[in-house]
């Protein structure tokens, strides 16, 4: 009679639990090589006396470790069984461990992260089976540190209640896919409920993906402030399709991209950046990109301000308000000349008020709707 086999499932939570190292804690060598694995799957309790292959039974040595244990007796069955036990606890000790900042946890997830997503588009997407099934076990260990540390971190991620705004619920996600990897899919079937959601990537800064620009002006405009003080912020690039700050992260220049939703949005809770929405980042892009388009160059009067601009000499100081009042004005007070721009546009032309229109007159400033704007930039270009 043949053996009957190991299940799939049972084969990767073994896997899983020995972290890629033989789960003998005094040798503890690690099983995946670059030539390939030497995992050795051993019966704590001899198969051919008990035909148990359940996952309590197995467990994963190294060759030289089966051998003492099944061959020298060198160790007895309580003692092994005791050795995944130790495992968990030394999972535990490793990589429970609570940060204190996001950064931190990102340092420890992103290496994790990176590595598996080299594995999956080397060899699962290229269709390299055989090879793919020699790294998998990488991936399954990498999981079971990535899940360690994200739950006992899960207060490091920005959180909404409604889950299309939380990040939370892309990390909660995320770990549901881990269990289902390590638990589901039989041989040759690739069909999977929860995929890796790739906003992951995003969250971790590993590979940015486009979402929509976060409305609030005064979100950013707070989080270049906070990270001017640190010395992290170098520069920003609106007025263009794909908007982003340049800054500084673990010592390297990167573009932080304003469409890069989940990460953005980490940045805005990691520096409690979040403001209400005044100003709409939109709106706010699209009348810097048409000055772009006729070949304007602006600049920031103050980097933490992105509402004022100048452009040759000429002051611009962009506003959102559904109707522009006298009183709005006055508290605004604009310096002589300066364009004033309402970039509401949703009832056109009545966006600013009458007496808001006279009180500019003898204040010197310019009132515009976007529209007029828009005429006024092109009548600039023809000059
Ligand atoms: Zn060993």
């Amino acid at each position: 009679m043949g053996r009957r086999r190991i299940s799939e499932n049972v084969k990767r939570r073994i896997y899983s639990e020995s972290m890629g190292r033989c789960m003998n804690p005094d040798c503890s060598n690690h099983l995946f090589t670059t030539a390939g694995d030497i995992i050795e799957i051993a019966h704590i309790q001899p198969y051919s006396k008990t035909e148990n292959n359940a996952y309590e039974n197995l467990i994963i040595l190294c060759p030289n470790c089966h051998t003492d244990f099944d061959k020298n007796f060198a160790h007895k069955p309580e003692e092994v069984k005791n050795w995944k036990k130790t495992r968990e606890i030394e999972l535990e000790r490793l990589f429970a461990k609570h940060f204190h900042t996001f950064e931190e946890l990102n340092q420890k997830i992103k290496p994790l992260l990176l590595e598996n997503k080299t594995i999956f588009e080397n060899y699962f997407l290229n269709d390299h089976k055989k090879t793919w099934d020699l790294f998998e076990g990488t991936i399954l260990s990498n999981n079971k540190k990535i899940k360690t540390i994200l739950s006992n971190n899960l207060d490091l991620i920005q959180y909404h209640n409604n889950s299309h705004y939380s990040n939370a619920n892309i990390v909660h996600t995320f770990l549901i896919h881990i269990d289902e990897f390590e638990k589901t899919r039989p041989e040759n079937e690739k069909a999977r409920f929860v995929l890796f959601p790739e906003e992951i990537n995003s969250l971790f800064g590993i590979e940015p993906i486009k979402d929509t620009l976060l409305p609030s002006v005064e979100s950013l405009e707070d989080l270049i402030t906070k990270l001017k003080k640190i010395g992290k912020y170098k520069d920003i690039k609106l007025g263009v399709d794909n908007p982003y700050l340049i800054i500084e992260e673990d010592k390297e220049i990167v573009r932080l991209f304003l469409d890069d939703t989940p990460r953005l949005r980490q940045y805005y809770s990691n520096y409690k950046s979040f403001k209400k929405v005044g100003v709409r980042l939109p709106s706010l892009n699209f009348a810097l990109k048409i000055l772009k388009s006729r070949g304007f160059n602006f600049s920031f009067i103050k980097d933490e301000n992105l509402r004022e601009i100048e452009i040759e000499n000429i002051r611009i100081t962009f506003i959102y308000e559904y109707c522009l009042s006298k009183l709005e004005l006055q508290s605004l007070s604009p310096t002589k000349n300066t364009l004033v721009v309402n970039l509401h546009n949703w009832n056109g032309s009545s966006c600013i008020s009458e007496e808001a229109y006279d009180l500019a007159k003898k204040m010197k400033v310019n009132l515009l709707t976007i529209d007029d704007y828009v005429k006024y930039i092109n009548s600039l270009k023809n000059d």
